[in-house]
């Protein structure tokens, strides 16, 4: 008898997941699973800002897929090219996969906002490859800056765009990383500038303003400047033009990096799904409206938080647990037999870092700031790792220097 074919699109937070789970819950005759993934290797997209400031290497913040899955699974490195929703097939760079049922876990792609020149010339914190050229970038200009008989002092400028999450972090590695360069090019510390640009009234849009103080203090402490409720306006080949109100003002800078937003994986916009920004609203089964066979899970899909009847923010957090319950979804549908499980997020709370030791968040309810939050955040990055590998995952990739 032919068996279904379940096609999971994507092996970051929310796809890794949903197959270690179906590995375990559908047995080896009731359907043929694939996974499909561009790297043979996962990386944990929620350590690439310390990737990118070269606080930790790349490595350490990626692992292979082969070590977390079963030889039930038909493991594909290529790339998702398109989707045929009608014909039921995935287009890849090097082949074709029919489906019968497919889970799209493919991620975000960087949100510009028509911001001219961000494609061309900034920086993103994307992916390994991202945080790898960006690392090495900021290297460069450090050990540039010595060699030449005039000195291009905004070589040492790093403009960082947007004071959300991903900015915030990145910035406080940054505070880490640059008196360590310094010290490595003798380059003198006082003509670095690190500032982040924030259209918002406020740095952590969302978060609690004691936490949002708490942060931003810290960052300026270890020398980062703020632009708050200033929007970059244009990127150029050697920095960023930005306006508050009528003013504008050319700030130069060796370094770009654009870290202000995200929208789903285009491949979810060109295959025709209804989508916001390439997130589509699935139902409370994590199905795509109208095709019961798709489901879509993490950050390219969008659940409306009902209390405030705005879409939950795309975290690792939301796609892991979509994961869980996309696997239980997907055994029902293969069987065709038993009850689909409703998607509710349990929000156990945030923590942004800072750098080393420093961190500030909102965990089951309760503030926490310093190294207590900083200790909070390595042991939610362990347990993202527990909950695709198990110990022995934690064990070899875990984060243990607590102090
Ligand atoms: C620096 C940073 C810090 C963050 N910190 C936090 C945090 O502290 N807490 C939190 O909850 N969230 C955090 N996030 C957000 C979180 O990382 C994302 O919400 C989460 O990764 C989404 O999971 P996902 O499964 O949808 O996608 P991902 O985990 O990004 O995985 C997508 C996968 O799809 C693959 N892929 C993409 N396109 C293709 C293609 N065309 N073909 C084949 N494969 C493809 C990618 O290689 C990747 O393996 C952070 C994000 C960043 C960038």
């Amino acid at each position: 008898m032919r068996k279904p074919k379940v096609v999971v699109l994507g092996a970051g937070y929310g796809g890794l997941i949903t197959v270690t789970r179906l590995q375990k819950q559908i047995g080896a005759n009731e359907a043929e699973i694939t996974l499909v993934n561009k790297n043979d290797y996962h990386y944990e997209t929620t350590w690439l800002h310390e990737a990118s400031a070269g606080t930790l290497h790349h490595d350490r913040a990626r692992y292979q897929i082969k070590n977390i899955i079963d030889s039930r699974v038909n493991f594909v490195k290529d790339t998702v090219v398109s989707i045929d929703k009608e014909a039921k097939k995935v287009v890849l760079k090097n082949g074709e996969i029919e489906y019968d049922y497919l889970v799209i876990s493919l991620g975000a792609h960087p949100e510009t906002f028509g911001i001219k020149g961000l494609k061309e010339y900034a920086f993103g914190i994307t992916s390994i490859d991202s945080a790898r050229q960006l690392r090495e970038h900021i290297e460069y200009q450090f050990a540039t800056y010595n060699t030449e008989e005039e000195k291009k002092d905004e070589r040492l400028t790093i403009v960082v765009g947007g004071a959300g999450f991903t900015g915030i972090e990145f910035l406080g590695e940054l505070g880490n990383r640059v008196p360590e360069l310094c010290k490595e090019y003798d380059v003198d510390f006082n003509k670095v500038r690190i500032i982040c640009v924030e259209a918002a009234p406020t740095a952590l849009p969302g978060f609690d303003p004691e936490l949002v103080d708490y942060a931003v203090n810290h960052l300026q402490k270890k020398g980062v400047e703020f632009k708050i409720g200033t929007a970059i306006k244009e990127c150029i080949e050697d920095g960023i033009i930005v306006a508050k109100g009528d003013d504008t003002e050319t700030i130069k800078a060796g370094t770009v990096v654009w870290a202000a937003g995200v929208r789903g994986n285009s491949v979810v916009e060109e295959a025709g799904f209804e989508n916001m920004r390439g997130r589509v609203k699935v139902d409370e089964y994590l199905r795509v409206p109208g095709h019961d066979e798709v489901f879509i899970i993490g950050d390219c899909s969008l659940i409306i938080n009902e209390e405030i009847n705005r879409p939950y923010p795309p975290t690792a957090q939301i796609a892991m647990q979509q994961g869980e319950t996309c696997a239980k979804n997907v055994a029902v549908a293969v069987r065709g037999s038993g009850e689909m499980e409703k998607f509710s997020f349990d929000n156990k709370g945030s923590v942004a870092s800072l750098g080393e030791n420093d961190a500030v968040g909102v965990v089951f309810g309760k503030k926490i700031v310093g190294t207590k939050a900083s200790f909070m955040k390595k042991v939610i990055d362990n347990r993202a790792l527990y909950m695709v590998g198990g110990p022995s995952l934690v064990l070899k990739k875990g984060k243990f220097k607590f102090l």
